[in-house]
């Protein structure tokens, strides 16, 4: 069977300035979500960096990925326009997108949202409790009725993004704030997952119910087009039925 391409995008700046962090993930964070996405055999997984050449997203790259998984936060502004723009076409020609975190500021899902996604936070080491609120959902295929990560970043409603196409979890904090933490959209032909969770501190991107649902989301975010169709053209569209039509 044909492998899905995944490239793990990360910022990767971090890792290279704040201790806190490379302790945390001393390869970076985008190795570490690309080694849970490695322990599934139908995924070919490589890695991309903010600081490659147009950020390791060359046309060759964007091209032959299916699924892209996005984890920024505090070089949102550095990603140039032309890559923006790309990575938005690739989602409506079909690649899915997978935001992760504080990716929900990153350009590219700003793009597709079209809206400020902004939301209320606080690091103060809460306790994050993910509720399956759509069991039937591919991206929840597998996982408990809810699960636990013991500390993360609180992010709380209201999320300033458009209604989800479908809602698969629902967090709950220890601060008592609740957040919109799985939702999934269509654009165009693609698809987008934002998933809450993996504030850079927390070692969130080793639990194992997380690299779960990074995976589901993959699958469920992979292209399914297998159909060719033809693009409307700039000038009038010829009738299929000329006797009906005058004109
Ligand atoms: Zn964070």
């Amino acid at each position: 069977m044909k492998p899905i391409n995944v490239t793990v995008w990360g910022e990767y700046r971090h890792e290279k300035t704040h201790k806190a962090v490379s302790d945390v993930y001393p390869k970076g964070m985008h190795v570490t979500i690309a080694e849970g996405l490695q322990a599934y055999p139908e995924f070919a997984v490589r890695t991309a960096t903010l600081d490659e050449p147009e950020h390791g997203l060359t046309d060759a790259v964007l091209n032959s990925t299916d699924v892209l998984t996005w984890w920024g936060h505090m070089a949102h502004g550095d990603v140039r326009d032309d890559i923006v723009e790309k990575v938005a076409k690739r989602v409506w020609e079909g690649m899915g997108l997978i935001v992760l975190h504080s990716g929900h500021f990153s350009r590219p899902f700003k793009r597709l949202m079209g809206t400020d996604c902004s939301l209320r936070w606080r690091e103060a080491h809460d306790k994050e409790r993910l509720w399956v609120v759509n069991p039937g959902h591919p991206i929840a295929q597998g996982l408990p009725d809810f699960f636990e990560l013991p500390e993360e970043e609180m992010y709380g409603e209201y999320f300033g993004i458009p209604q989800p196409d479908e809602l698969v979890f629902v967090s709950w904090f220890t601060g008592g704030e609740v957040f919109r933490s799985g939702c999934c959209w269509h654009r165009g032909m693609g698809k987008v997952f934002y998933f809450r969770p993996g504030h850079e501190t927390y070692p969130t991107y080793y639990d194992e119910n997380v690299r779960k649902v990074i995976a589901n989301a993959a699958r469920w975010a992979a292209p399914t087009l297998v159909s060719q169709f033809t693009r409307s053209a700039n000038g009038p569209t010829a009738p299929l039925e000329r006797d009906r039509v005058t004109g």
